[in-house]
């Protein structure tokens, strides 16, 4: 059992950091610079604050690492030592002059997805597009991300099993539904999330009735009412990790069309499950979900890809979407969230994420699946 609250240690950033060399060295890149989002405290345990002021690690593919970082962020940072240099900019330096400097010019440059325009527009003009090739930094950090480690399923399931509490609560009748504002219940959906451990809320979907049908519905100002379908979908980061899941209740005995219909998607959920072994494709999750809502006739209504992986965010690779034809690889996380949308009446999610392993799937969740019937 992997203590969540331990430190990562510096090993496992020295580690990190050579399998991110390693990567560079296969794809052909020669500096590596990651700013604010997941691949920063990924490689080095710091997370930057979104802020304008530039803070960047910076990986040549031999050499040192730095991190480049305004002064006054210098006493939040935790030294690993041979992981990174720290190298600290005055507000009145030019910080891209500065990783222009340590690393430049390059023949060719990764740079994170969630790095601010601001700072590559700067980079261009230390390094143009006709001598340096740009590519993202998913190029290098994809594979790496893609595939946990044992401290990272750890902190997976820890987050999921908070979650599948919370979920509990929901078929439990513990959360009240009639009466109540779907925004109202998803902010005690999100306050429950921190109660059983969760650090942040990221969504908390709450749609009753009609507003079901859109898969990304805001909770509204809307009324739930007795005889609905309300359907959840909700999850939070836990020491650095995300949860996720969909779960749907009825109010009062569901009719016989939703009843059936949700008997169509729970076996559709299951056979996405059971369909992300190590070696298939990413795209055979969707398709083995796909073909039992299309052969029951609601194929046009199921209107999005079946899952996406999960990790440090929310929403990252792999994702199990027609097309993917990525070998699902041991420590690959992932949603399985088929859904069916009748636009203007009724929506229906069932949603878990899950491990790929040696040994088969690993479910993250285990609330109950089935479309239970509450009536509060
Ligand atoms: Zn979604
Ligand atoms: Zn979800
Ligand atoms: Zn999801």
């Amino acid at each position: 059992m992997v203590d969540m609250n331990e430190p990562i240690s510096t090993t496992t950033y020295l580690d990190r950091i050579a399998r991110a060399r390693a990567s560079m060295a296969a794809t052909g890149v020669d500096v590596l610079l990651v700013s604010v989002g997941s691949d920063l405290p990924y490689l080095t345990g710091y997370e930057a604050m979104p802020l304008e002021r530039l803070t960047m690690l910076v990986v040549p593919r031999d050499g040192e690492a730095t991190l480049v970082i305004p002064r006054l962020e210098a006493p939040r940072v935790v030294e690993q030592p041979g992981v990174f240099e720290l190298q600290l900019w005055d507000e009145t330096e030019d910080p891209v002059a500065i990783v222009a400097r340590l690393a430049g010019p390059p023949a060719t440059v990764a740079v994170g997805d969630t790095m601010w325009a601001r700072f590559v527009v700067g980079l261009l003009e230390h390094w143009p597009s006709n001598t340096t090739q740009y590519l993202r930094s998913a190029t290098v950090m994809s594979a790496l991300r893609m595939c946990k480690d044992a401290a990272e399923i750890a902190a997976l399931q820890a987050a999921g099993a908070a979650a599948d509490r919370v979920a509990g609560q929901l078929h439990a009748g513990e959360i009240p539904l009639v009466g109540r504002t779907e925004a109202a219940v998803s902010a005690d959906i999100s306050a429950r999330l921190l109660a059983e451990g969760h650090d942040v809320v990221n969504f908390a979907i709450v749609a009753a009735g009609e507003n079901a049908a859109s898969p990304h519905h805001h909770a509204s100002e809307r009324v739930i009412r007795h005889g609905e379908l309300v359907l959840c979908d909700f999850g939070g980061t836990m020491n650095g990790y995300c949860s996720d899941i969909t779960r749907c209740v009825s109010i009062g005995e569901p009719p016989a069309e939703v009843a059936d219909a949700y008997a169509v998607l729970f076996d559709a959920q299951a056979a996405g499950m059971s369909a992300g072994v190590v070696g298939a494709a990413c795209e055979d999750v969707d398709r083995a979900a796909r073909r039992i809502i299309d052969d029951a006739g609601y194929g046009e209504h199921f209107i999005h890809r079946t899952g996406h992986g999960i990790g440090m965010e929310a929403h990252e690779d792999p994702y199990m979407v027609e097309g993917n034809t990525l070998p699902i690889a041991p420590g690959h996380a992932f949603s399985v969230e088929p859904g069916i949308y009748l636009s203007g009446r009724w929506g229906m999610r069932l949603e878990d994420c899950v491990v790929a392993t040696a040994d088969g799937p690993l479910a993250l969740n285990d609330a109950d699946h089935s479309l239970v019937v509450v009536e509060c």
